[in-house]
């Protein structure tokens, strides 16, 4: 059923006030066939929506905002190593993991308890504790939404080469941007599990806690300590996770910023150096919460919005609390104020994680 000007408030872990011109929930492949054929009559954009945990939505959206509820989790193939598996879109991506780890599929474990579905995750190529989403994935399903002619949902694929998966980034961000709707992703797991703890936070946690050998529920357990302690939750702040992407820097931009602040933290990163190019550099990467915490945004509030007083990099609406209305255009002049205070300080361009949409 599409409904018409429905509230969005309910469905963006940022709480901002937004109004779609149409909505739709879809769970199955007919379902998004009819969704698309609604956009096409009426002329208007269709936007895939998951739990919007990573989204910035404008007062008003004017769209068909499809919430996208496909289910379903299906063993492919396996051989000696890996298996295969292809879970649907809507799958919720926690729970997901947890399934994976029970299932001794192994991989994921360093992702457990990001919010979200499996369709989104590959969009900025979600990461955490030293992992990234891009490692397990094997290929990606979709519908292309300009080459759906009347009601044929031919789907594509990509695989994960052609996606393109950068630092919180992929070809779905890029030259498919608004083009595409993700229906299932295919992982690529281990079936011997071989624990990931570069992630320093991570491997001192496991130390404290256990002895011994480490399996994978125990790492999964670390993170969701280590989450649960440090990352507010939406249901009582609303936020959309990491409001910045870390800074990315080159050696020489590296130096200059030892050279002024020796005590800077960073961490060696591998990363091709733009999306096109498909050399390797050497690289940086500068925490974006060490930034702002140096220019004095940890804990400070701004009218009804702030970042954390535990985590600088996560920004909050606390209008809930006070009953106030904020939208989009508050957040952006909010974080515009803050990347430009730590331009002017650092020299270093932050670029925002979650979607602006429309
Ligand atoms: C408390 C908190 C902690 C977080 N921690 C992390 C973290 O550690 N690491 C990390 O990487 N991210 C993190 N995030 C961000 C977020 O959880 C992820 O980006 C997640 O993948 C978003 O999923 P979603 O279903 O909520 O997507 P949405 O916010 O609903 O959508 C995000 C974007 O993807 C598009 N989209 C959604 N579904 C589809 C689909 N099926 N097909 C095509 N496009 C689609 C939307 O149009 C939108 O542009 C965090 C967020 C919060 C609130």
């Amino acid at each position: 059923m599409i409904e018409r000007n429905v509230d969005l408030q309910s469905h963006n872990t940022l709480r901002l006030t937004s109004t779609a011109n149409a909505y739709s929930r879809v769970d199955s492949l007919d379902g998004l066939s009819a969704a698309i054929t609604f956009s096409q009559q009426e002329n208007i954009p269709l936007i895939p929506l998951g739990e919007g945990s990573n989204v910035i939505l404008q007062p008003t959206v004017d769209a068909h905002i499809v919430d996208i509820q496909l289910r379903g989790i299906k063993k492919i193939k396996e051989d000696d190593e890996h298996v295969w598996v292809e879970v649907a879109a809507g799958e919720n991506w926690h729970q997901w993991v947890m399934q994976s780890i029970e299932e001794q599929w192994y991989g994921l474990e360093n992702l457990a308890l990001i919010p979200g579905r499996v369709g989104a995750a590959p969009i900025q190529n979600i990461g955490a504790y030293g992992c990234e989403v891009a490692t397990f994935i094997d290929c990606v399903n979709y519908i292309h939404l300009d080459k759906v002619i009347e009601t044929n949902l031919s789907q594509s694929v990509l695989t994960a080469e052609q996606c393109q998966f950068s630092y919180r980034n992929s070809i779905f961000k890029q030259s498919l941007a608004g083009l595409t709707v993700i229906t299932s992703v295919v992982f690529k797991l281990d079936k011997v599990f071989s624990p990931q703890l570069s992630y320093p936070a991570l491997k001192q946690k496991i130390n404290m806690d256990k002895a011994g050998t480490i399996d994978a529920t125990t790492v999964a357990n670390a993170v969701i300590n280590i989450r649960s302690e440090k990352l507010p939750n939406p249901d009582h702040l609303p936020n959309a996770g990491s409001f910045f992407k870390n800074v990315v820097a080159n050696q020489q931009q590296l130096d200059a910023l030892l050279q002024d602040y020796p005590d800077a933290p960073y961490f060696s990163y591998e990363a091709t150096q733009t999306i096109q190019s498909a050399a390797k550099t050497s690289a940086y990467k500068i925490p974006a919460a060490w930034l702002i915490e140096q220019c004095g945004f940890k804990g400070e509030r701004h009218g009804h919005l702030g970042m954390h007083e535990k985590q600088a990099l996560v920004l909050i609406n606390y209008s809930d609390q006070a009953q106030a209305k904020i939208n989009a255009s508050d957040i952006l002049k909010f974080s515009n104020h803050i990347a430009s205070t730590v331009q002017h300080r650092f020299g270093f361009n932050l670029h925002r994680e979650p979607q602006t949409l429309p």
